[in-house]
């Protein structure tokens, strides 16, 4: 029993307001967020860096989140960085 599915599961959602896909990564960050960042406009934005991909097809990739989003988007990578160790440094 699975209390989760795979993070690479792709799950194909639009945005309610302008019916783009939402970036995978976002549903991620804020599962069940029904629009795009756009469309999101509640909160004052924030731009990340993120990794894409895995193992020696990784890209740096520049996402833009919400106040809450990158909150959560923290927490999330914190939590990253305690099981990998060495990852959480990005810098170049
Ligand atoms: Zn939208």
């Amino acid at each position: 029993m699975n209390m989760y599915p795979p993070v690479d599961t792709e799950e194909i959602m639009n945005c309610i307001k302008c019916n783009i896909k939402i970036p995978p990564k976002r549903l991620e960050i804020l599962p069940g967020t029904k629009t795009c960042v756009n469309c999101s406009t509640e909160s004052p934005k924030r731009g990340v860096t993120v990794m894409r991909g895995s193992g020696d097809h990784t890209w740096v990739d520049l996402e833009v989140l919400t106040q809450e989003q990158f909150e959560a988007f923290e927490k999330l990578e914190k939590e990253k960085s305690k099981k990998n160790k060495g990852l959480d440094k990005l810098t170049d």
